[in-house]
């Protein structure tokens, strides 16, 4: 694609992005180039490919298609969207300063509090950013990173980047937004001013859950060079097969994206009239406090919702047909997951219950079945669950 790409609708870029077709045999989908090394056609000559781990074919393929996608300069692949994030992280010096809300993916967390604080000696400071005030305060002449996730996991608060960003340059510190609940077809912070996106593709790139990978996609070149050359160092990268996979997905991400948030507002509508939910967390309520900045910042409001059930967790839980009870998010199917007792089962409880997260707290990945029968699937878990004693 020649550059007059750039301006066209996301739908289409999703599907020609990056200029994929393969040269030299015209094929539309790029081959999996499975080599681990490359033949010199002349002694001494500069090669684009040399080793496989450095560089290779396919995984550029998708780093061109997903640069585009977010309008970035530089599109880095890694083996799991974790490796993605310790990227980020090698880019600071030892005892750097990172602020974060404290309302991030667990794993994220761990890196943070239990590998790097360690091994790098980085320090992070937990604000609420709800509070900008907060933010300006918590930033240090060490301070070389903000790291964001919004909407969150799994209160879905949202968190206002070009305000962010604007405290941020001011003192020259990076902002990076980890995008996977969004996706480029739900917001694209780089558009506003924001430095490194992150994914993790396992979940709405992939699409499909069968495949761990990550990305960054940065809006300086130069910050995309030494990100490669850190990747290239640590070895965290993807296989060409899964490079491929994700490519593959990201084809009919938007299509995808549009059901999953048409789905999830139905849902989040109909979840919020039941006597046996208490409080539906989703940015497309007109009652959920980020709602006007969601409609600002955001294209949709994306597929994932979360709501207080009064009721039996266990009951309705084991009641769901549809809806896979697992951890994870983003694929075609539909998943209910409990953050008590997984994803945050780490949290001991009465943190996490002050971080807002209560054992009758249940989160949903809507995906893109038809939405009466997944209606229908959480009426008969929510009559099983009953009504308990919590209620007045
Ligand atoms: C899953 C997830 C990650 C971690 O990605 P992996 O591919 O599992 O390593 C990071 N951030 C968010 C928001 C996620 O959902």
């Amino acid at each position: 694609m020649t550059d007059d790409s750039k301006a066209t609708d996301i739908a289409t870029q999703c599907i020609h992005a990056g200029d994929t077709v393969d040269p030299a045999t015209g094929a539309v989908m790029p081959p999996i180039v499975t080599s681990s090394t490359y033949r010199q056609t002349e002694f001494g000559a500069p090669m684009t490919y040399a080793y496989s781990r450095a560089a290779n074919p396919t995984r550029d393929a998708l780093e061109r298609c997903v640069a585009e996608l977010e309008g970035g300069e530089r599109g880095v692949a890694y083996a799991a969207g974790m490796a993605a994030t310790a990227g980020v992280l090698d880019l600071l010096d030892a005892g750097a300063h990172v602020v974060a809300p404290q309302d991030l993916y667990g794993g994220t967390l761990r890196l943070f509090n239990e590998v790097r604080t360690r091994s790098a000696k980085l320090r992070f400071t937990y604000v609420d950013f709800a509070d900008l005030d907060a933010v300006a305060a918590a930033i240090r002449p060490q301070t070389r990173l903000i790291w964001l996730e919004t909407p969150t996991n799994p209160l879905l608060k949202l968190i206002d980047l070009a305000a962010v960003v604007e405290i941020a340059k001011a003192k020259d510190v990076m902002v990076a937004v980890d995008n996977t609940f969004c996706t480029p077809c739900g917001q694209r912070p780089l558009e506003l001013g924001c430095d490194i996106v992150m994914h993790s593709t396992t979940k709405y790139l992939g699409g499909h859950s069968d495949v761990i990978g990550g990305l960054n996609i940065v809006a300086d070149a130069a910050v995309g060079a030494e990100l490669v050359s850190l990747r290239s160092a640590v070895g965290s990268v993807p296989g060409p097969f899964d490079a491929y996979l994700v490519l593959r997905g990201i084809k009919t991400l938007a299509l995808r994206m549009a059901k999953h948030a048409e789905n999830a507002q139905v849902l989040a509508e109909w979840l919020q009239a039941q006597d046996a939910v208490e409080r539906v967390y989703f940015p497309g309520l007109a009652s959920h406090p980020g709602h006007g900045l969601a409609k600002r910042q955001m294209d949709n409001f994306g597929g994932m919702l979360a709501f207080e059930l009064n009721g039996d967790v266990a009951r309705f839980m084991s009641a769901l047909r549809i809806f896979a009870v697992a951890e994870s998010l983003g694929g075609v199917e539909s998943l209910a997951g409990h953050p008590a007792t997984m994803s945050h089962s780490n949290i001991p409880q009465a943190e996490r219950e002050a971080m807002g997260i209560p054992d009758h707290l249940v989160r949903l990945s809507v995906g893109i079945e038809h939405v009466d029968d997944l209606q229908t699937d959480l009426e008969t878990a929510l009559a099983a669950a009953g009504r308990n004693d919590r209620s007045p």
